[in-house]
């Protein structure tokens, strides 16, 4: 593999910063993005018009901002699961006249778990119901206390629409940027991040590549993922050929001969090299995807713990009402007191079903997710297999803090784990002589009348017991497979309705480890 070289500080020189815009849907992220573009990307400047290829950069003061087009988190924690930390700075858009919502707090969660700085955008100013102050009262419950309030944040108020407040926003960009001491070595083979790729009819792989360390030329050879091949033509944001992008430079790279992913890093190196390089890789991704290795469990963090490797024990947690939350985060932060080796650190809490950008925060924090009363959605269920997210679904605090500390403490595993049976979705209900009966069909796994089950209602599980009736047409029977409908009663459960889903399971017997 290729060793990442380092450089010797006295090369390194100021480079633009690269900047993530964040925040809740319709607080006008896409609006703020516009509307900078619109108002610093001159066009007496040679080229003019803009040009898509997913970063672009402006001018401010004389001095130079990168933005990332994509705006939202999703992305931004897509490419850090990879891997790639392209976000120098994150600005964070809360609109004025709505305030903190879930998708706010998970773009703060986001920023701090990749430890970049935010600055927050009070946008909307314009709309008669702006209340930033609101705003900076809610955001001072997540740890963001605006100057103004003797905290740190910086909080911009702006309207994306009437485009005011841009250039103040730009400045304090600047000013952080400043206090960072963003540098680079120009002066080294490149390095940097596909930012996007795609495969163009005519003009065959193109990548946006973000250019971070040395300078890219034109005829340089190049290692993308599993692509290589050599440049053959950059076009850069205003839709201008060039002949080198240095560092914190967006570029549009032609010439190699496969299409790389999102968030894969870029390097230039010796052109013998490269093929063998690209070989080895493509070989060993087939065996990482025939090994299915495990990412992340917490019985992997057990070892780890044990082997004395790990420091943090991270988590997200996700569950039913916010009170939940709460008594979660507490108790397991408490387990922190008596723990001087491991650590406990929430990178996200939230509530409701655990989503697909819960398992890709928790895979770029290597962190494992603990449901409380609530369960993955389909989304959710697929990204964690994929990415290998150990999520952990409870029902009772207890058994959660417990397994966190046996693991902490590297003390015993859980002695029982649930084996999930199958899934049943409710269909229909019939009233037969005064008994509701719910008509189910198991669509996957099967269903026995021995089964425990558990009833979830959008997500959030509602009840949990024992099953008292289990039927194929008038007979009690055993067992249901997938694929076939059958009657359902539930042990001292009335409240059963169509939609609803029943997971049946098992409790397990562990054989202690050792
Ligand atoms: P995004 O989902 O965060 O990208 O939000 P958009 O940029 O799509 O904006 C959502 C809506 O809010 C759109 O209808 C915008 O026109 C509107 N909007 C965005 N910024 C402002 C603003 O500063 N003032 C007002 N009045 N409306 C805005």
């Amino acid at each position: 593999e290729i060793a990442e070289i380092e450089d010797d500080p006295s090369s390194l020189v100021l480079r633009p910063p690269v900047v993530t815009v964040m925040g809740h849907v319709d607080h006008g992220k896409t609006s703020l993005l516009d509307s900078i573009r619109q108002t610093h990307v001159t066009s007496q400047e040679a080229g003019g018009i803009t040009q898509h290829i997913g970063a672009y950069k402006v001018t401010c003061q004389g001095k130079k901002i990168v933005f990332l087009d994509t705006p939202g988190h999703e992305a931004f924690t897509a490419m850090r699961a990879r891997g790639a930390q392209v976000t120098d700075i994150a600005i964070l858009v809360v609109a004025a006249d709505d305030g903190v919502m879930p998708q706010t707090i998970e773009a703060i969660n986001h920023a701090k778990s990749a430890n970049v700085p935010i600055i927050v955008a009070i946008n909307k100013m314009d709309r008669p119901g702006a209340n930033p102050d609101r705003i900076k009262q809610q955001l001072s419950d997540y740890g963001l206390v605006a100057e103004d309030w003797g905290g740190e944040a910086i909080m911009v108020p702006v309207s994306a629409q009437k485009k005011t407040g841009i250039n103040e926003l730009l400045e304090m960009i600047l000013l952080v940027a400043e206090m960072q001491e963003i540098k680079a070595n120009p002066n080294r083979q490149a390095y940097g991040t596909i930012i996007e790729a795609k495969l163009d009819k005519g003009r065959g792989p193109v990548a946006t590549v973000l250019v971070q360390k040395g300078t890219l030329h034109i005829g340089d050879t190049i290692i993308a993922g599993i692509a290589y091949g050599k440049v053959r033509a950059m076009v850069n944001d205003r839709g201008e050929k060039v002949k080198k992008a240095e560092p914190s430079t967006p570029v549009e790279v032609l010439g190699l001969a496969d299409v790389p992913q999102a968030g894969d890093v870029l390097v230039a190196v010796d052109e013998k090299i490269a093929r063998a390089v690209a070989e080895k890789r493509i070989a060993k991704r087939r065996t990482d995807e025939l090994m299915q290795s495990q990412k992340v469990s917490l019985d992997d963090l057990f070892k780890q713990i044990q082997d004395g490797n790990i420091q943090d024990l991270n988590i997200v947690i996700k569950a039913d009402v916010q009170g939940s939350v709460e008594a979660l985060r507490q108790s397991l932060l408490a387990l922190n007191a008596n723990n001087k080796e491991v650590r406990v650190n929430i990178v996200h809490a939230g509530v409701g079903a655990i989503n697909e950008s819960d398992v890709m925060l928790a895979s770029a924090a290597n962190a494992l997710i603990i449901g409380f009363n609530v369960r993955p959605d389909g989304n959710a269920r697929k990204a964690g297999e994929s990415e290998k997210i150990d999520i952990r679904l409870y029902r009772v605090i207890y058994e959660a803090l417990h397994d966190v500390e046996a693991a902490m403490t590297g003390m015993l595993a859980p002695e029982y784990k649930e084996a999930l049976q199958g899934r049943v979705e409710i269909r229909q209900l019939f009233t037969i002589s005064k008994v509701v009966i719910a008509g189910a069909y198991v669509l996957e796994g099967k269903i026995l009348n021995s089964s425990q089950v558990r009833v979830i209602r959008n997500g959030i599980v509602i009840h949990e017991g024992e099953l008292e009736s289990l039927r194929r047409f008038k007979d009690d029977v055993k067992e249901v497979a997938a694929g076939y409908e059958c009657g359902i009663t539930i042990d001292k459960f009335r409240d059963i309705k169509e939609g609803d889903i029943i997971e049946a399971f098992t409790m397990e017997e562990i054989k202690p480890k050792g």
